[in-house]
């Protein structure tokens, strides 16, 4: 069987989710932080940790079969790659911000103007994209907020996420680019191997467990049509006979984000002693 690589950042915001979801495949593995590779006990299946920077063309190249990394790292690569899945954490959202008292309203405005960034592709790609002409492009590699305070820009573009950072340094966002997750990626135009199509198949299990509930509530048999309306099940929900007669317990999963809804609903048709639990892996 094929020893299949893995590449997931060595340290950083992408790891410590990156180790978890192949941890919750069933992998079993030494998380050593001082090493660059680890091997799989249970599976045929080593994990480099890298800076993320690197992956995207780890994978382009063969040298890993897999990757786990931000889209944002990934087009600012240019690397041709597969997505294979997105992963739901590592969520982020690159914007061109201003500072604060700036009176621009329309990005064609940025023309003849410096914005400084770590993302010069991306947004070349998007002021081109957008005709925005004469923008000088200044690459850092870290603090850009600071870029205009210090006048080296005129604007910035980069990851934004509470946006407390801008608001401290003076700026407000004018124009979202691009939105990224973090995604399990592969090398383009190959076949999945069995190996990859197994471990392809558990993250999804996992991730689809992630997304839902397992529930289990009493009803009385004359509201349990109106409660089994309210939820799906994998197939369709288990009733089970309680002591007391005429009572059934309703065993079933709901999605996550109609959670509260659906609660409300249940209790409203009837459902009491709901108790709602995580689940583990949903395997269809
Ligand atoms: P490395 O040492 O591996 O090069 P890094 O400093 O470039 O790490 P991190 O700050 O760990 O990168 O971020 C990794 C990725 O996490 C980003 O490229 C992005 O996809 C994602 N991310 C999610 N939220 C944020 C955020 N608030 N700020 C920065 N990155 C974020
Ligand atoms: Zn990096």
């Amino acid at each position: 069987m094929k020893t299949l690589k893995i590449a997931i950042q060595k340290s950083g915001r992408l790891n410590e989710k990156s180790v978890e979801i192949l941890k919750n495949c069933g992998l079993s593995f030494e998380n050593y932080k001082s090493s660059l590779i680890t091997s799989v006990s249970n599976f045929p299946l080593e994990i480099l940790f890298l800076r993320d920077d690197d992956i995207p063309e780890y994978v382009q190249d063969g040298i890993a079969d897999l990757g786990i990394v931000g889209e944002n790292v990934i087009t600012e690569a240019g690397a041709k790659v597969t997505y294979l899945q997105k992963l739901g954490f590592g969520r982020c959202t690159l914007k061109i911000a201003v500072p604060s008292h700036s009176k621009l309203t329309d990005i064609q405005q940025l023309e003849g103007q410096a914005i400084a960034t770590s993302y010069p592709v991306i947004l070349e790609k998007y002021l081109k994209e957008n005709d925005v002409k004469n923008v000088q492009i200044r690459t850092i590699s870290g603090s850009v907020e600071i870029g205009p305070g210090l006048g080296l820009s005129d604007a910035i573009f980069d990851i934004v996420s509470t946006g407390g950072t801008l608001k401290s340094n003076g700026l407000k966002p004018f124009a979202e680019v691009m939105k990224s997750e973090a995604v399990l990626i592969g090398k383009e135009g190959t076949d999945l191997n069995p190996e990859v199509q197994e471990l392809l198949q558990r993250i999804r299990s996992v991730l689809r467990a992630k997304e839902t509930k397992y529930v289990v509530l009493n009803v009385a048999k004359s509201n349990l049509q109106e409660v089994v309306n309210l939820l799906p099940g994998v197939k369709s929900p288990t009733i089970v006979p309680l002591f007391e007669e005429g009572w059934v317990a309703v065993h079933s999963v709901i999605a996550e984000q109609d959670f509260w809804e659906k609660i409300n609903s249940l209790k409203a048709a009837g459902a009491q002693g709901i108790v709602v639990m995580p689940i583990e892996k949903i395997i269809t």
